[in-house]
């Protein structure tokens, strides 16, 4: 259990800017995800918060102490990572006692540990075996337990998961979350899956380019990302985005094929920038078809050109305009490619984007505190 204090933090490669000035804080026992696309820093930055890496500028404290010049067990950081790093000649049982024996723990305080752990993770009838007579999903058991059995202040998961098959990565999705919130410790865990970041994490850091642009909860990263990045990296599928003209006082945004009405709170940021054009967002999930008279609060007409079945549910492409969108919902008879379909969005849906910046209208406008209402 431990409090991270990231202060400024840089890289840079050869002058290159691998991450650029982070700060975070976080809460004890906080299960952190940094997500981001290939290359934008992830790695680097959980290297340094590990001490693998040197830092280029800034500093890192551990419960009020400045760690940003020791080394990794100075620092008392567990690792996982994506390809196990177990010891191909040692049992499952051996793996995990191996740092206990290291420290001159006494056996029968090694053996009580690893037993507990082992039971934890179910790994007591395998603890005999080796690494290479292990599934790929017991060898990421092993190596959660050879972290947790240190007791380490901090875990550090670098794409745990990423050589696991589908079904085994959410499973062992919902196994790492429960293991961590019962164990409290402060976890810092990179993936570049969406998904992981918004099930798992307290908080979730959205990385671009060296460069943290969103760090938050999992729904109010959903709910009110910053920018146009952070809104198509978030979500699956894809947010999708359409050019648009303010109309009406900021309340509609119009385009070929769409008329979207907005939240109060977009339309009044909208008014007081006085924008004409932006782009408007739409999650997938968010919209849904109607008969052509039901769409006054807002409507987008296109015709379909895919329907891909999911079960239950179904992802409809649909060309508005010169764009293809899509529109996810629940499975229905007459969705036939080339037909003429309306959809609706869900009330307050449709975000908004400065054309230019990316930035969503809303960064110059806060919420609205119940004063502020109270008095409009
Ligand atoms: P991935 O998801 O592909 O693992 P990442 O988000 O973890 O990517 P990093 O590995 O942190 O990205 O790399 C960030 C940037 O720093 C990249 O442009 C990468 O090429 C560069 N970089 C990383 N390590 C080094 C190094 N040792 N020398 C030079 N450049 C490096």
């Amino acid at each position: 259990m431990a409090v991270v204090e990231i202060r400024n933090l840089k890289k840079t490669f050869s002058g290159a800017n691998a991450v650029e000035s982070l700060n975070l804080t976080t809460e004890d026992g906080e299960f952190i995800v940094i997500v981001g696309p290939s290359g934008c820093g992830k790695s680097t930055t959980m290297r340094m918060i590990a001490g693998l890496e040197e830092v280029s500028g800034g500093s890192i404290l551990i419960d009020g102490q400045d760690v940003t010049d020791l080394s990794p067990t100075e620092r008392d950081v567990a690792m996982v990572f994506q390809n196990y790093a177990l010891y191909p000649h040692l049992t499952v049982y051996d793996n995990m006692a191996f740092c206990l024996q290291v420290r001159k723990w006494p056996k029968a305080r090694i053996d009580e540990r690893v037993r507990a752990v082992a039971e934890s993770l179910s790994l007591t009838p395998l603890l005999q075996r080796k690494p290479a007579a292990l599934s790929g999903g017991q060898r990421q058991r092993v190596a959660l337990g050879r972290a947790i059995v240190r007791e380490p202040r901090i875990f550090i998961m670098d794409e745990p998961l990423s050589n696991l098959d589908a079904k085994l990565r959410v499973d062992m999705r919902g196994e790492i979350t429960k293991l961590c919130r019962r164990l409290k410790v402060t976890t810092f865990y990179v993936t570049h899956d969406q998904l992981e970041a918004l099930t798992m994490g307290h908080r979730i850091i959205v990385m671009r380019n060296g460069v943290a642009q969103q760090i938050d909860t999992p729904q109010r990263i959903y709910d009110e990302p910053v920018n146009r990045f952070v809104a198509s990296f978030i979500g699956s599928p894809s947010m999708n985005f359409l050019e648009a003209t303010v109309e009406g006082d900021g309340q509609i945004l119009r385009g070929p094929g769409f008329q979207l009405r907005v939240s109060d709170r977009i339309a009044r940021a909208l008014k007081e920038s006085s924008e004409t054009k932006v782009v408007a967002g739409i999650r997938p999930e968010h919209l849904f078809p109607v008969a052509d008279g039901d769409s006054a609060g807002g409507w987008v007409q296109g015709r379909i050109e895919l329907v891909e079945p999911l079960g239950s549910q179904v992802m409809v492409q649909v060309m508005v305009g010169n764009s293809v969108i899509v529109a996810q919902f629940e499975r229905q008879p007459g969705l036939d490619v080339g037909r003429a379909i309306t959809l609706q969005h869900k009330t307050d849906a449709p975000h908004a984007f400065d054309v230019e910046t990316e930035r969503t209208v809303l960064a110059a406008a806060p919420a609205e505190s119940p004063a502020a209402l109270a008095s409009a």
